[in-house]
């Protein structure tokens, strides 16, 4: 159908849910991104590689602000969250974060988890912010967890206390930062599922991972970052399946 006003007939073209040009980021002398371009279409799924210090909990953490890039941009749905006239806090709460560490409240039950964040910044009433709690942990599979402490939950579990923590904030998209890797083997499966899951519902995600079969499967692209920079990038089958720069088949031999 034509538009009304312009009259084209071509779909809008999205803007990148996460756009990076050129991000620089230096700690004394150490640079440790140096002139990263990166994006992440709305809808996609892509999972950053690469060898322990190559920057990729950096770069992860430059894309909502944790860090302040020395240098370069980056847009957030658009919006240049380098600018100072940027309102950060709104930015971020379109934004969820999963670390490796879970950063559960120990002394709240899983639903107060949940509720705290809902209250402070969405300013959701006490009634609201538990139903929508309670969606996302019957969403991760722990419905039946609310009103346990995190204490008393696998690691696996409190990982996908943490996911549903972050989900009931509405985010546009999700960053992971190595979701799995404090997990005992035999917990990964569960917590990698729920990420599956929400990836066939269309959501935007950035995952840092060191788990080649979720890149694989789940991926749409794959990002290989070394020493400070993007190395290669491509659909799953081309950057594992067959790599093309001598750094990234040397990552993949000790991994794979
Ligand atoms: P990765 O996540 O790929 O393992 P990081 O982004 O965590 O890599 O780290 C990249 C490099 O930056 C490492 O050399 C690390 O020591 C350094 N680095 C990270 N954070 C800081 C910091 N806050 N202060 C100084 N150096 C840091
Ligand atoms: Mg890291």
């Amino acid at each position: 159908m034509a538009h009304p006003v312009t009259g084209s007939t071509t779909a809008p073209v999205a803007v990148p849910a996460i756009e990076v040009r050129e991000l620089c980021k230096t700690y004394g002398s150490n640079d440790v991104l140096k002139g990263i371009d990166f994006h992440v279409d709305q809808g996609e799924v892509v999972c950053v590689i690469g060898p322990s210090g190559s920057g990729k909990s950096t770069l992860l953490r430059c894309v909502n602000r944790l860090e302040e890039p020395t240098s370069g941009v980056i847009m957030v749905e658009g919006i240049d969250i380098t600018d100072s006239e940027t309102d950060l806090d709104a930015i971020r709460t379109r934004i969820g974060i999963v670390f490796q560490q879970f950063n559960l409240f120990p002394h709240l039950t899983v639903l107060q988890n949940l509720t705290l964040a809902q209250r402070r910044a969405k300013k959701r009433g006490k009634r609201e912010a538990a139903e929508i709690a309670r969606r996302n942990l019957e969403k991760v599979g722990l419905a039946e967890k609310a009103d346990a402490f995190p204490a008393q939950l696998s690691g696996g579990q409190q990982q996908r206390v943490a996911i549903a923590r972050a989900l009931s904030m509405d985010p546009d998209m999700m960053l992971f930062d190595e979701p799995t890797s404090a997990l005992d083997p035999e917990l990964v499966g569960d917590v990698l599922g729920v990420m599956k899951q929400l990836a066939s519902e269309g959501m935007t995600m950035m995952v840092v991972t060191h788990e080649m079969g979720f890149a694989r499967e789940v991926g749409d692209r794959v990002v290989f970052m070394d020493g400070g920079v993007v190395v290669e990038q491509g659909v799953p089958e081309d950057v594992l399946g067959d790599p093309q720069h001598e750094r990234t088949q040397s990552f993949l031999s000790k991994v794979l």
